[in-house]
């Protein structure tokens, strides 16, 4: 179970953004960590943000769990830093893998590249091999840290550094929204974070395999995820309203 209460969250979101500003990143986790009881997670798929909130997270010896969904579709590189990350910091980092039916079953409806059949063939696919594993990771937890930046999409404009995540009933904190990519770019430089290569061929936001590709010069950061599909659909559910996927009875 949640720790925080409505009236809680309210207050420590408030809290939370009102003393965030001069704080640099590992004084804002360290801030979250001492706020909040209870569990908190770390949602990272080892794209570059990811990559500097984790530093910070180990250098500092934080008690935050950090998770990662493995969906079973990640590139050869998202596996090398997953491996580099932990030999570098001599810290575990948790994959969750999708439930085996459901993959099954989905992928016996749809075809193993079904999801690029519709937005709803998609969505189910990230339903299950992402969005499923996140509410695993969340349940009882009382916050959960994630990369995103305000500026990375319109999707994401509205991003602030705390908010009360409704779906999952946790303070969501975003301790990267006020940066830029030039910024989390040099933070890691700075602090020889291991990265993902694949940031080096042009790929800026990286997801599963199949469905991301590298961006051209001056293409917004999102546009090599799901590129198939309109603009606006650069979200895998995580982080918004989602439907959730059911195996379909038949099968
Ligand atoms: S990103 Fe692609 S392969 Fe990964 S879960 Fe979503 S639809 Fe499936």
């Amino acid at each position: 179970m949640s720790q925080l209460d409505d009236r809680n969250s309210t207050t420590m979101t408030t809290r939370l953004n009102e003393g965030c500003g001069p704080l640099d990143l590992p004084k804002r986790l360290i801030t979250v960590r001492r706020a909040i009881s209870g569990h908190i997670v770390f949602t990272t798929s080892f794209g570059i943000e990811d990559q500097a909130i984790a530093h910070a997270i180990f250098t500092e010896g934080l008690e935050i769990d950090v998770v990662t969904f493995d969906t079973a579709r990640l590139f050869a590189e998202t596996l090398e830093v997953w491996a580099d990350t932990e030999r570098r910091y001599g810290r575990q980092i948790r994959g969750l893998s999708p439930n085996r039916e459901s993959v099954e079953s989905l992928v016996g409806r749809d075809g193993v590249y079904g999801f690029r059949r519709s937005i709803e063939a998609r969505l189910a696919c990230c339903a299950l091999r992402k969005v499923e594993p996140l509410g695993r990771a969340l349940a009882g937890a009382s916050a959960w840290i994630c990369g995103l930046r305000a500026d990375q999409s319109p999707e994401r404009a509205q991003t602030s550094y705390a908010c009360f995540d409704p779906r999952h009933r946790v303070v969501k904190v975003n301790p990267l929204f006020d940066w830029t990519r030039g910024r989390v770019v040099a933070f890691v430089h700075d602090h020889g974070v291991p990265y993902n290569a694949l940031h080096d061929r042009g790929f800026l936001s990286i997801g599963c395999a199949p469905c991301t590709r590298a961006v051209g010069r001056g293409e917004p950061e999102r546009t090599g995820r799901w590129w198939w599909e309109q603009e606006e659909k650069t979200e895998c559910g995580c982080h918004a309203g989602h439907p959730a996927w059911r195996p379909n009875p038949a099968q």
